[in-house]
Parts: C-alpha cells; sequence; structure tokens
C-alpha cells in the first residue's frame, strides 16, 4: 500500500499558518516564512490539503 505525504509548494505558501494549527500530528512547521512539512510526522489526512487557502499543499507519495 503507497502512503501519502503532505508537501508544501513554498513558493505558492503565504504564511497564513492555517495548516499548522489543524494538523492532528502537529507535522507542519514554519520555517523562513514558509510551511513544511515533517514527512515523518505526516500520515496522509488530508487535513491540511483541503485547509490552504490557496492549494499549495498536495498529497504525494
Ligand atoms: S496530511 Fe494530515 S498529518 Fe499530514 S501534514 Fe497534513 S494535516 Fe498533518
Ligand atoms: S495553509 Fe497554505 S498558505 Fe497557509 S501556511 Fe499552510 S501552506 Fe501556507
Amino acid at each position: 500500500m503507497v502512503k501519502h505525504k503532505a508537501k508544501v509548494d513554498e513558493r505558492e505558501c503565504l504564511s497564513c499558518g492555517g495548516c499548522i494549527s489543524v494538523c492532528p500530528v502537529d507535522a507542519v512547521f514554519m520555517k523562513n516564512l514558509r510551511a513544511f512539512v515533517d514527512q515523518s510526522l505526516c500520515i496522509g489526512c488530508s487535513i491540511c490539503v483541503n485547509t490552504c487557502p490557496i492549494g499549495a499543499i498536495s498529497l504525494e507519495e
């Protein structure tokens, strides 16, 4: 089974912090005013993907 992980397109991120506040496992953090996902923590729930107002997060294999 392929497990998906969230990834932020850092060129698009607006640093709104929405994804950080919704992640159930605290896998998202801010670095240089851009959101990053710690893929070792991400469980692929896609909540952040659906939360990002500009669609900057996608799930990747
Ligand atoms: S997909 Fe879920 S677990 Fe992974 S970073 Fe987004 S909210 Fe967190
Ligand atoms: S929700 Fe989207 S725009 Fe906001 S910090 Fe996360 S990735 Fe960036």
